[in-house]
């Protein structure tokens, strides 16, 4: 095949574009990704002989279903639920379901396109999927989300199974929700399976899911900085969120060191120039787990500053860590971030950074990880959850950090020996889409033409 017959960027994304229209979180994910492995491609032919690019950016199955449920006050309410199951040539189809309003097919195509990288990167067998609605926990009581899982359930559970497709928890889904789902699964199938992970510890659950995802995040930059033979001592840290990923994080980046300074939610961000530990984060975690209450709140209780609808990014750091949701760092908060001398970001959220904001990081050569590669911890101990399912054991709790611990260094060493550039520069987002795409796309070829 000659070079004339491999596509460029601009036509790939153009198909892209062409079969799916108006869904922008997708082809930015999309993008990041060709980007890298389109030249890759040219230079290893049997993959553009075999079109295995287009093919992993066109979901295996996409399923699209009503919910219905009633609410406290007796009125029918119809939200609308998604299961995205991109990719299962490495395994079952595996990721998180989201419920928050601004879900839309677009955004959880992207976010199971990015798992099928993700996932295998983990160098575990899970192939990549993500579902989710655009209900809003957010106000309601326990009776209601309780009634809208059970009848997500009632139509998710024929197309979900423990060797079939394995969901987990993301934005709005945490243990309460996974609770109510496996309930209603186990009710439909009569079956005790492992088939959702980040379960209760009596029924299922693995030991640090909840803080693997937070954790990793910083073990990512951890190893980023030891390869610059740097630490976390004494860094000042911004963090974005206040859920699952960002409090733990922030835990993390407590124990190594370093000084957490910022948190946010939708309504704002907090700027605690004392830092975010022991009873301070306690309290965010009983605010936003238990009381399911706003940021602002701590700024009060704390008196420390509150920046209504802003994001932290302008806060002066060392290091950066988004933790909330997609598109959160701009071009024009990552030329601030840089201005400001922070040396590097590690992603715990999916795709924060939009696009020319990635290109900011990569032109000033600071540490940059992508969510790909830094947030894969959490779905690396969903995956050790269904180990411990399968052979119906529980794994100790200092087995399963260092299995966490070694897997993040592993993805780091792996994207590092990929990304290499020149010089001593580590371009991570390229390692993790070359570490990422190769073992998928060797599986595929095994499988010829599906
Ligand atoms: P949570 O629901 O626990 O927390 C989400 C946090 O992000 C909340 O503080 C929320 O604020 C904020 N947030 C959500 N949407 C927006 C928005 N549109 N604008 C501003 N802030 C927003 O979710 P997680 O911590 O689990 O997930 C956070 C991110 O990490 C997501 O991108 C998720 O996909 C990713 N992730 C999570 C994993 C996990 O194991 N949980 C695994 C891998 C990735 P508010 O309360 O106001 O909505």
């Amino acid at each position: 095949m000659s070079a004339q017959d491999l596509p460029d960027l601009e036509s790939f994304m153009a198909g892209v574009r062409k079969r799916n229209p108006g869904e922008n979180e997708f082809h930015q994910a999309v993008q990041e990704v060709a980007a890298d492995v389109l030249p890759f491609v040219a230079s290893n032919p049997k993959y553009q002989e075999w079109e295995v690019m287009r093919r992993i950016a066109e979901p295996d199955r996409i399923v699209i279903f009503r919910v219905c449920w009633e609410d406290d006050n007796k009125n029918i309410r119809v939200n609308r639920g998604y299961r995205v199951q991109n990719n299962n040539a490495i395994g079952p189809y595996k990721g998180g379901v989201r419920f928050h309003p601004s879900v839309t097919l677009s955004v959880l195509k992207f976010l199971a396109f990015e798992q099928t990288f993700k996932n295998s990167l983990t160098s575990l067998p899970m192939g990549g999927g993500k579902g989710g609605s655009d209900f809003n926990p957010k106000g309601k009581s326990d009776g209601e989300v309780m009634r809208f899982c059970q009848s997500f359930m009632t139509e998710l559970h024929r197309h979900i199974g423990p060797d079939t497709d394995v969901p987990a928890g993301d934005i709005g889904v945490g243990a309460r929700e996974i609770g109510f789902m496996f309930g209603q699964y186990k009710r439909l199938t009569n079956t005790f399976v492992g088939v959702l992970t980040g379960k209760g510890m009596e029924y299922g659950g693995s030991l640090i899911r909840t803080e693997a995802t937070g954790y990793g995040t910083v073990y990512f930059m951890e190893d980023m900085l030891k390869a610059r033979k740097d630490t976390f001592e004494g860094k000042i840290c911004t963090v974005s969120g206040s859920g699952n990923v960002a409090t733990h994080a922030v835990e993390k980046i407590n124990q190594l060191g370093g000084k957490s300074v910022t948190l946010s939610d939708s309504s704002g961000f907090i700027y605690d120039k004392d830092g975010i530990h022991g009873d301070k984060l306690a309290y965010v975690k009983e605010l936003k787990t238990v009381r399911r209450g706003r940021i602002e709140e701590y700024a009060k209780e704390f008196g420390c500053e509150f920046h209504a609808n802003q994001r932290p990014w302008s806060v002066p750091c060392d290091l950066a860590f988004p933790c909330a949701t997609q598109n959160e760092v701009s071009k024009e908060e990552a030329e601030i971030l840089v201005k400001n001398g922070c040396q590097g970001v590690s992603e715990g959220a999916n795709m924060p950074t939009e696009l020319p904001g990635i290109d900011v990081f990569k032109a000033a050569k600071i540490m940059y990880a992508p969510s790909k590669a830094a947030n894969a911890g959490g779905v690396a101990v969903s995956g050790l959850e269904m180990s411990q399912n399968s052979a119906r054991i529980a794994w100790k709790e200092e087995e399963l950090q260092q299995l966490l611990r070694d897997i993040m260094k592993n993805i780091h060493d792996n994207c590092a020996e990929y990304g290499r550039e020149d010089g001593e520069y580590i371009n991570y987002v390229k390692g993790a889409n070359l570490a990422g795409f190769t073992k998928v796309a060797d599986a595929m070829l095994a499988y010829g033409v599906l």
